[in-house]
């Protein structure tokens, strides 16, 4: 398989330190707050890469952490903890609205067939493993304590830009936008491994230390649950694109310096998901979440489908337009599915075939939108039905979109609707046709034409049909 590495910034072929066996590491949500469905972008895309590496045999151990504490507003050391901002705004403590959002958040993921990961550690059940490697840095010379912080300091590293996308500009863009300067650093580029000294001393959790009563950096937690639970090689680290930049590259610092060789050699991030007006956000503009995207009527695992339909690589536009097309995309799949009848034997010629061109796919840079295609051409094959059934079933083990088990509702629900009518008299013709005006009212309505809504309305009427609208959606009576 070949997939982009951040570090070489090339596709690489991807290998591993033991052979199959994939050591797999990926940065876990700050649990302050909901998460949006940006942050969930990245996860799908994390789950299909865990599902696929699995698919193609590999035994995937794979480790997240929760970042409960120390991942302050602002990444240069000097903001607030965003778990204590959260804490404050919910007037809990830190500790409740950890697990609440934690709660939350393998809620979202389960919605979205997001697998939870072998090992999920909290950060803060990890304190003596980071004060252990704090104290490892400090023995071996790439870290001082300044005014209360233990540091790291980066001019001991031969080469501290890894990623090279970013330099000692972009942190000077930080300084530009108010960030306040660390006078205790050596180099700007040093980072905090443990806090005891900040202008926000309400911190509410703390923890003894050689260096006193304090609490760890953002950064050394990934490095030390990666290390306690995946050894000293790593395999494939994962996360968004903006924790290349300061996170990723801090954990590369601080894990190699401590274990005094190369850890990990390939990273995958995934490019953002932005609104039309720019980056996500949790705390202007909609907050969007599944919940929200719920609210409105959607189906969680059609967002799953809408970002499986483009490559992680590229950033993405949300848009509930573009949602929509996905949703009717998505029912048409599963009707089209549903109309599979399980005839034949399975077609093993056949079946390696059109598998090829869906392995093809994923083995070339994890190309889920050219995946996706390969699902519509077993659609459109002529192969037998058991066939068909048999391809959409192995392809749902990376793609998780539950196309079978929703194929068998779809079928259950059209028995259903075909018994009601016959019961209630009306016709199947009439049915669709007045199921079609109420979709359109609902369009109509969405694009602020009531006009036309109320013409509909007036439409059905003339033929003795009486709308309701319900939270749930429009019935109707028919006199
Ligand atoms: P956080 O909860 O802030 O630590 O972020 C959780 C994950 O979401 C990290 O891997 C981030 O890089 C990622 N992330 C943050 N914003 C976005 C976004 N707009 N699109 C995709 N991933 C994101
Ligand atoms: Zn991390």
């Amino acid at each position: 398989m070949k997939l982009y590495n951040t570090l070489t910034r090339t596709k690489d072929e991807f290998t591993t330190h033991e052979p199959g066996v994939c050591r797999m590491y990926t940065c876990g949500p700050t649990v302050y707050h909901f998460a949006h469905i940006g942050n969930l972008r990245s996860y799908i895309m994390e789950d299909v890469l865990d599902k696929y590496l699995r698919y193609d045999g590999y035994d995937v151990r794979r480790v997240m952490n929760i970042t409960d504490v120390g991942h302050l507003s602002s990444d240069a050391d000097t903001g607030e903890d965003k778990m204590l901002k959260g804490a404050k705004r919910e007037k809990k403590t830190v500790m409740e609205i950890a697990k609440f959002y934690t709660d939350a958040f393998f809620a979202d993921c389960a919605k979205l067939n997001i697998r939870t990961p072998d090992v999920v550690e909290p950060a803060t059940s990890c304190i003596p493993e980071f004060i252990q490697m704090v104290e490892g840095l400090l023995e071996k010379g790439y870290a001082y304590v300044a005014e209360g912080n233990v540091y790291f300091d980066t001019s001991k590293l031969q080469e501290y830009y890894v990623f090279n996308k970013h330099d000692v500009e972009d942190l000077e863009v930080g300084v530009r936008e108010g960030v306040e300067e660390d006078t205790a650093k050596r180099n700007k580029s040093d980072f905090v491994l443990w806090f005891t000294k900040s202008k926000f001393d309400d911190q509410e959790l703390k923890w003894d230390s050689p260096w006193g009563i304090g609490y760890p950096g953002w950064h050394i937690e990934c490095s030390a649950i990666s290390l306690k639970h995946l050894g000293e090689y790593l395999d494939l680290h994962c996360g968004g694109i903006d924790n290349a930049f300061p996170h990723h590259t801090n954990e590369i610092a601080q894990s190699e310096a401590y274990i005094g060789h190369k850890w990990c050699p390939h990273w995958f991030h995934i490019l953002h998901l932005n609104t039309n007006s720019g980056k996500m956000s949790k705390s202007t503009g909609e907050f969007l979440t599944v919940s929200l995207l719920e609210s409105k009527g959607y189906d969680p695992l059609v967002y799953r489908f809408f970002c499986l339909q483009s490559h992680y690589r590229k950033s993405l536009v949300f848009s509930y337009e573009g949602l929509d097309n996905a949703s009717v995309a998505f029912k048409k799949l599963i009707d089209r599915i549903a109309a599979i009848k399980n005839e034949g034997e399975v077609d093993t010629y056949a079946f390696s075939n059109l598998k090829k061109s869906f392995t093809d796919a994923l083995d070339n840079d994890l190309n889920t939108a050219l995946a996706v295609t390969a699902l519509y051409d077993v659609l459109k094959a002529k192969v037998n039905g058991a066939t068909k059934l048999a391809l959409i079933a192995d392809f749902d083990r990376v793609l998780s979109l539950s196309l079978i088990e929703k194929a068998e509702a779809a079928k259950m629900q059209k028995a259903d609707d075909a018994a009601e009518s016959a019961e209630s008299g009306v016709d199947g013709e009439l049915k669709a046709w007045i199921e079609s005006m109420i979709t359109e009212r609902a369009e109509a309505k969405k694009a602020k034409n009531y006009a036309r809504a109320d013409e509909i309305r007036a439409e059905l009427s003339a033929k003795g049909v009486t709308l309701k609208d319900t939270k749930e959606g429009t019935t109707y009576t028919i006199q």
